[in-house]
């Protein structure tokens, strides 16, 4: 069985953004899913659609992006609550330890 990896030509995000214009593109090399098959010879392959319903291959890929967030700093439960910029304002965003 081939294995999941990384689109190296994305970096895992699906799509790119034209810096310049601004407009965004589905990634050709994974076909907007961000992740590819890499076969034994090293060839990367697209993951076909109906493959993507798959449960065995949907979990790895929610792993994957799960590792991926993690090393982007987008860990829900590695920040505290008020560290959250979306939680300024409410209860949880108020800082305990904060003595002002
Ligand atoms: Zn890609």
């Amino acid at each position: 069985m081939s294995d999941i990896v990384r689109c190296t030509s994305c970096d895992g995000f699906g799509w790119f953004e034209d810096e310049f214009s601004g407009i965004v593109a589905d990634c050709d090399w994974c076909d907007g899913v961000g992740y590819v098959y890499r076969d034994t010879a090293g060839v990367d392959r697209h993951i076909p659609k109906n493959d993507l319903k798959k449960p065995e291959i949907s979990d790895k890929l929610e792993a994957l992006e799960a590792e991926r967030m993690q090393e982007m700093g987008f860990s829900g439960t590695a920040k505290k609550p008020w560290q959250q910029d979306i939680r300024k304002g409410t209860q949880g965003g108020i800082n305990p330890y904060d003595s002002e």
